[in-house]
């Protein structure tokens, strides 16, 4: 394990031209200090977890001292923001510090969100403030525990700093990771400036990087664009399965490699609610749970024209024809997993439908309805009822049990086994807003930041019983439901 000033650099990035980017070095922070530390994240770049404990550790992951062989640089894109092409977008608050390679070879981007003013910064202050960069920390490492391809976070570094939004807020950095930052944007970027050369570059090293399988292939750029629809339909299955809805999904924020990336005004559902919008400025609701798919069926298109000059336009629209089998498909086996099943049956898909109606109508909390299903028993008559009990009308709940239960004997399942299977992908725990909530006014009221670790550490292992957190498990208050989360961060 490594010192913090003996990471291994290999930027690769900044190898490319320098109309990739633009070299910035992070603007510090007066005192900075250290509000969290992922030690899961740390071991994924070799750090040794101690080196949090030192004072100097929060100075150079901040950029107030140069971490050796980091070469900083704010990556340049653009993209497509509630349907409109913006040109003019970038690293305008984060800066890529430089990608640190493992003992195992792997590649990890230190992505620095909160650094200052880059040459992208527009009008605006290049920070971050505290709530959003505990928000983002939480998030993307319970999304991790829940299996789904995301960011990494491994570290929140708070400050004094002042920072303006509705109201003065503390400003704080995030250090985000990922094997690569590299977005649909970045593509639409050279594509709208007419530089076929720099897409073609941009691809040749996105293949090389993280698509190493397809790089001798003729047709490279034709797989490559099937592999990125191909991941990005799997990755918002995994979403609508859960339950999350990511609040901007501009091309911007959409990682060519397929995880989630760039958490602002996210949100799970809680009571079942299709067309959830976490971001209350959605007011046409765009981005609503629902729409999630379209969406990025949408984005991916947005894509292919970025890439039209290196791909087979026919041959992309097969891919986006594919997108919906692939989504649904994909989709499907998860739900059935959901629902306990070992085979898929052609009817499931009808019981999957069913009970999404039923919990609708009914307002039932989507993750604590699919864990307590786990516990029905296929013979015994009257266990359904603390299930019956969720629901205020329990004619069309009993119903569906009544047909649950049938599909289940049809594959003979046994009810232990598939408890355990169902408790292994219906978490107990999500990151319910009030949750979150709680962590930061501890943090920014108090400057106690140990809900921030408490959280982190449930939420790493979603699936597990922990009883001693079960309040964490529980329906949110009633002020929890109503927060607001508007996109200022
Ligand atoms: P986001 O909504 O975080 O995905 O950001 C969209 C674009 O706005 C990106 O180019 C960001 O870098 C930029 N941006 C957002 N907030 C700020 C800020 N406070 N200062 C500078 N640029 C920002
Ligand atoms: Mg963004």
């Amino acid at each position: 394990m490594r010192k913090i000033t003996d990471l291994q650099f290999e930027n690769t990035y900044r190898k490319l031209p320098e109309d990739f980017y633009h070299l910035v070095k992070p603007t510090p922070f007066n005192n900075p200090h250290l509000v969290a530390f992922n030690t899961d994240a740390a071991a994924l770049i070799d750090l040794d977890s101690r080196e949090a404990q030192s004072p100097e550790f929060s100075d150079y992951i901040s950029g107030k001292k140069t971490l050796p062989g980091s070469d900083p640089l704010a990556m340049y894109y653009t993209g497509h923001q509630f349907g409109v092409y913006n040109p003019d977008i970038g690293d305008g608050r984060a800066i890529l510090l430089g990608e640190v390679r493992n003992n195992k070879g792997e590649s990890w981007d230190l992505h620095l969100k909160g650094s200052g003013r880059t040459e992208f910064s527009r009008v605006f202050d290049g920070r971050a403030v505290l709530r959003s960069s505990i928000r983002e920390y939480l998030c993307s490492e319970a999304m991790n525990g829940l299996g789904i391809p995301t960011t990494r976070a491994l570290c929140i570094i708070g400050s004094d700093e002042k920072v303006e939004r509705e109201t003065t807020e503390r400003g704080a950095m995030i250090v985000r990771m990922a094997p690569t930052h590299v977005r649909f944007g970045s593509f639409e970027a050279f594509h709208y400036t007419d530089r076929a050369d720099y897409v073609k570059l941009l691809a040749d090293y996105v293949i090389e990087h993280h698509f190493p399988d397809i790089i001798s292939e003729s047709d490279k750029y034709s797989l490559f664009f099937s592999e990125v629809v191909d991941r990005t339909a799997r990755l918002v299955s995994k979403w609508q399965s859960i339950g999350f809805t990511h609040g901007v999904m501009n091309t911007d924020n959409m990682s060519i490699t397929g995880l989630t990336i760039d958490y602002g005004p996210y949100g799970f559902l809680e009571d079942y609610n299709p067309e959830f919008t976490p971001n209350h400025s959605d007011s046409f609701g765009r981005y609503s749970f629902q729409n999630q798919p379209a969406i990025a069926h949408w984005n991916l298109n947005k894509l292919a024209v970025a890439l039209s000059s290196i791909i087979d336009g026919e041959r992309a629209q097969k891919n986006l024809d594919e997108f919906r089998n692939i989504y649904s498909q994909s989709y499907v086996d998860i739900m059935s997993k959901k629902l306990g099943f070992n085979e898929e049956l052609p009817e499931d898909v009808e019981l999957i439908k069913r009970i999404l109606d039923i919990l609708v109508n009914n307002e039932v909390d989507y993750t604590i309805f699919f864990r307590k299903l786990g516990n029905i028993s296929s013979s015994n008559s009257d266990d359904a009822l603390y299930i019956v009990s969720m629901f205020e009308d329990g004619t069309a709940i009993t119903d569906w049990i009544a047909s649950y239960k049938l599909r289940l004997k049809a594959e003979n399942s046994s009810d232990s086994r598939r408890k355990k299977e169902m408790d292994l992908i219906n978490p107990k725990f999500i990151l319910r807003n009030y949750l979150a909530e709680n962590a930061i006014r501890k943090a920014v009221d108090d400057g106690d930041y140990l809900e921030i670790e408490r959280l982190h550490r449930i939420l790493r292992d979603p699936f597990s019983e922990q009883i001693q957190y079960q309040d964490y498990a529980a329906a949110s208050p009633d002020w929890g439901k109503k927060l607001v989360i508007s996109c200022s961060s």
